[in-house]
């Protein structure tokens, strides 16, 4: 049976909505009818370089598509989703979904009432390093995660929290299936406004807990994350699109068929000594973006729920946001202690 083509546009066309014109175009079940952007200059290039239509208004758009991609900034993604999903349209939303919990849950609430998608583009859940460990379930009691970048002003009309550590928020709260127990966070702002490094130990209420590091003013980039939990250390690179499973294993254990390289070794000496398998994986033709976009439109055409749905963007987002008021209330008190006043 042929399945229908999801007629789509794009609102916004900076530097990500870019990817998603150029993306859409790539996937047989969607027909990009066009976008919406603010800037002329960039709608004039966009148009050109991809050839298709810049429309006028964002609401000559939405009466055109069966759903719309949301790439402005986060300031306007609410009235945007809510305009597309009242009018009965399917939305995909860039990341944070919004810049309130509240919001996000008006967003949640009116998807559901109305029966349409809404799903959030937290892009690291299709990192190639994470769809290679497949169904893999990991079972981690301590995460270490570290996402350092260089300095850029893109990003920086909010804090690192909200900027890239809300991706591995989303990432833990899917690998972690408890509730979140307490937060102790601290987070310095050093060139933009807002904080520009920030370190967080999430506790959750099964003992596991998280240790997440995110900084936008690194030399060096580095984007990975460790899971240790009993018998595996599972170390994921979202740079190298790679993971590194290291696992005690009984000796009889026998390496399986399969797209990833095995080999065997042994941790410690003597009678103390165990067999460890040690497995790499990789899947480096993916795009993440395509991938998503992908599952976007056939969750509409499947009538399936979106690979990260709103609820799951209400929830990083809620927990970032319960991180940025523990960084407030540390600041508080170093502010206190030094004496310093409106940052002076
Ligand atoms: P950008 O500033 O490069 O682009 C934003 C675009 O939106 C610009 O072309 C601007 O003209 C347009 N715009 C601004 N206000 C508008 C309005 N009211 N109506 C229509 N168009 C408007 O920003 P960006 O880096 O592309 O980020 C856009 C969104 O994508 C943000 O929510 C950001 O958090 C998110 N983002 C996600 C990822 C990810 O990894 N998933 C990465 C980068 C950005």
């Amino acid at each position: 049976m042929s399945r229908k083509k999801i007629k789509i546009g794009v609102v916004g066309v900076g530097h990500l909505g870019r990817w998603h014109v150029q993306q859409l175009k790539t996937i047989n079940e969607a027909e990009l009818v066009g976008f919406f952007d603010v800037d002329s200059e960039r709608n004039t290039a966009i148009e050109k370089e991809f050839q298709t239509t810049a429309f006028k208004s964002f609401e000559a758009l939405l009466s055109q598509v069966d759903a719309l991609s949301i790439v402005t900034p986060t300031t306007t993604h609410f009235s945007y989703a809510h305009e597309t999903l009242k009018a009965n349209k399917h939305v995909f939303i860039e990341k944070p979904i919004t810049e309130t919990v509240d919001e996000g849950q008006q967003l949640v609430e009116l998807a559901e009432r109305n029966q349409v998608k809404l799903q959030v583009g937290h892009i690291e859940r299709f990192n190639p390093a994470i769809l290679a460990l497949g169904d893999r379930r990991l079972n981690p009691l301590f995460i270490e995660s570290h996402r350092m970048s260089n300095f850029n002003p893109r990003g920086t009309d909010v804090a690192v929290v909200l900027d890239l550590m809300i991706h591995d928020i989303d990432l833990i709260l899917s690998f972690i299936h408890s509730p979140v127990k307490s937060i102790d966070a601290s987070g310095v702002s050093i060139i933009s406004q807002k904080e520009d490094i920030a370190n967080c130990r999430i506790n959750f209420e099964n003992g596991a807990v998280a240790n997440v590091t995110a900084s936008r003013i690194s030399n060096r980039k580095m984007r990975k994350m460790r899971f240790f939990q009993p018998n595996a250390y599972i170390s994921v690179d979202f740079l190298e699109g790679v993971s590194e499973i290291y696992e005690l294993v009984s000796p009889e254990v026998h390496p399986k068929e399969g797209n990833f390289a095995i080999s065997f070794g042994t941790l410690g000496e003597g009678k103390n000594a165990r067999d460890i398998r040690y497995t790499r994986l990789e899947k480096k033709e993916v795009n993440p973006l395509q991938h998503e976009l992908k599952l976007f439109i056939e969750a509409i055409n499947k009538d399936h729920p979106p690979a990260v749905d709103g609820k799951q963007g209400v929830r990083a987002l809620e927990v970032a946001k319960a991180i940025l008021q523990s960084i407030a209330e540390h600041a508080d008190i170093v502010n206190k202690h030094w004496g310093i006043v409106n940052g002076h």
